[in-house]
């Protein structure tokens, strides 16, 4: 159970969107590959207590979750550990220092970027992390910016893998490609012929050097407010 991963930091999604929020999403039949879609102006609220545990998300988190990933988490999240849902341990170590940060208040706020792609849809994101008048520390995200492309069959997370492993950075979507080199995911695709459905690999999630050195600048540089 890693699907919180994905309204964070951009795990696998699925095509599948609601017929009611059809609107606001990418169409799967646009082709132009850099066009800008309509606005999404939700936003996605998830709140966790002292112990880091989720107690909870308003209904567009909600809905976003299972537009992503067609299936209804409305019973799940709720006082799970946030952790649980973040696997990857420098993904999660980048979270915690945000969240230890902004508790102790030596850090107000704390806002960083992040893509949250569909196979069709390139996802351009920001999080905000603050502390509410309870205490609980809020993540809310929102869409800046949403571009169509021509579907990435990898990110569909329907299809079935090989035992092969691709790292991916949850912020930047970025492909590691070998040990310094990360690229568009489309540029991977190209480059390791991944066309064929019957030998995907499986994407793990990771930060590359850039994301992380951005987000730690990012959390260390937020003065209290
Ligand atoms: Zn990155």
């Amino acid at each position: 159970m890693r699907i919180l991963t994905g309204i964070f930091t951009g795990k696998l999604h699925r095509s599948s969107f609601r017929k009611n929020a059809l609107n606001k999403k990418c169409s799967p039949s646009i082709t132009v590959k850099t066009k800008e879609t309509e606005a999404d102006d939700r936003s996605f609220i998830l709140k966790i207590d002292a112990k880091n545990h989720i107690k909870f998300f308003n209904q567009s988190w909600l809905d976003f979750a299972k537009e992503n990933m067609g299936v209804d988490f409305a019973e799940i999240y709720i006082d799970q550990p946030l952790k649980k849902f973040i696997a990857n341990p420098e993904t999660w170590h980048i979270y915690e220092i945000a969240i230890n940060q902004v508790r102790a208040e030596t850090t107000g706020k704390i806002i960083w970027s992040f893509r949250c792609d569909s196979p069709e849809c390139r996802r351009y994101m920001r999080m905000q992390i603050t502390k509410d008048a309870e205490d609980f520390i809020e993540f809310k995200s929102h869409i800046e910016k949403q571009e169509a492309r021509d579907p990435v069959l990898i990110l569909n997370s329907q299809v079935s893998r090989t035992e092969e492993h691709l790292t991916i950075c949850g912020w930047c979507k970025k492909v590691q490609l070998n040990a310094d080199q990360w690229v568009e995911i489309e540029v991977a695709v190209e480059q390791l012929q991944l066309f064929d459905q019957t030998q995907l690999p499986q994407l793990t999630h990771s930060i590359c050097p850039h994301c992380h050195q951005e987000v730690l600048k990012e959390i260390e540089s937020r003065p209290a407010e």
